[in-house]
């Protein structure tokens, strides 16, 4: 009998859900950035072992909404947990709840599905880390609290021991060979992103979108025209770098990490575009790509 569950992963930003669901996966489905709220879809990871199909949801980062954006990656976390057999609720040792954190936790609590891990171990203080996992029990309901570093793998694999009690008999929803339903035009514009958050540093905040505006699959090469949008003529400027020396790191690096993931040839071809106050605008939201539907 096969059997399905649907798993839900949430947490503050940049407290580790991305790479955790990359280590559960082993392999590269969610961008992982030192920067705060790059996931904006929910990410769906799906993992096949013999009879039993994971399937994972990443979701934004709980936090207040400060403009359409950040609305609407509220709406998308909500639903999220709504949907889910069972939820991961990541914190990070040592490092104060906020108040979206305390808020969710209460109400995580009051359902009865709900495993608490607790991130970044390799990092944390052996005995903040014992303070952590007593306090949160003692105060918050958990079917299970699990202290693991998502980076190195530390005890990661107990978390589909604790996820057994809720495997529902079910047939799979998705091919047993596929990681993730997420269409590789959305992979590839995430690529691009990472890398762009990583290379800019501070300099450009979060104002960045990534449009595929034509995705070709010939044989063995994907050829990819991307567009980066970005709010001002002076960011376009450090976009592109001196020569478009930075422009041409972005897509290199990008390229690299297309070609692992897909096993073929990858021409990309990046422009870069300035479209001012995009973040505020329903309409470009849409257009970018993270409608509701
Ligand atoms: P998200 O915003 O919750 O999806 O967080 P990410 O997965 O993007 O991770 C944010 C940052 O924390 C990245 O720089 C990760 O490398 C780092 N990180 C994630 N998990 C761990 C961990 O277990 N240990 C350490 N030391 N760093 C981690
Ligand atoms: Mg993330």
């Amino acid at each position: 009998m096969t059997k399905t569950v649907f798993i839900t992963i949430i947490g503050r930003p940049n407290v580790g859900k991305s790479t955790l669901l990359n280590t559960l996966l082993g392999e590269k489905v969610a961008i992982v950035s030192k920067k705060p709220q790059t996931t904006r879809n929910r990410i769906t990871g799906i993992l096949t072992k013999g009879e039993i199909q994971y399937v994972f949801t990443d979701t934004p980062g709980l936090h207040k909404p400060h403009n359409l954006l950040g609305d609407f990656m509220m709406k998308v976390t909500g639903s999220a947990s709504e949907d889910a057999d069972v939820i991961l609720f990541l914190v990070e040792a040592g490092v104060p709840l906020n108040k979206a954190e305390t808020e969710a936790l209460k109400k995580a609590s009051e359902s009865d599905n709900v495993i608490l891990i607790i991130n970044k171990v390799d990092i944390a203080d052996k005995n903040v880390l014992a303070q952590t996992i007593q306090r949160l029990s003692d105060e918050y309901n958990f079917k299970a609290v699990i202290p693991v570093s998502a980076l190195t793998g530390d005890n990661t694999e107990i978390i589909f021991k604790e996820i057994e009690p809720f495997l529902v008999e079910s047939p799979h929803f998705f091919p047993d060979d596929i990681a993730t339903d997420q269409p590789e035009r959305q992979i590839f514009s995430e690529l691009i992103r990472e890398k762009l958050l990583r290379l800019l540093d501070d300099e450009i905040p979060h104002g960045i979108a990534v449009v595929i505006e034509d995705f070709k699959e010939k044989k063995d090469l994907l050829s990819v025209r991307a567009e980066i949008y970005c709010e001002k003529e002076a960011h376009k400027k450090i976009i592109i770098g001196k020569n478009g020396s930075m422009l041409k790191k972005v897509g290199t690096y990008a390229r690299e990490d297309a070609e692992k993931m897909f096993g073929v040839h990858v021409y990309l071809d990046l422009w870069v575009k300035v479209k001012e106050n995009w973040r505020d605008r329903q309409a470009l939201i849409n257009n970018f790509g993270y409608s509701d539907e």
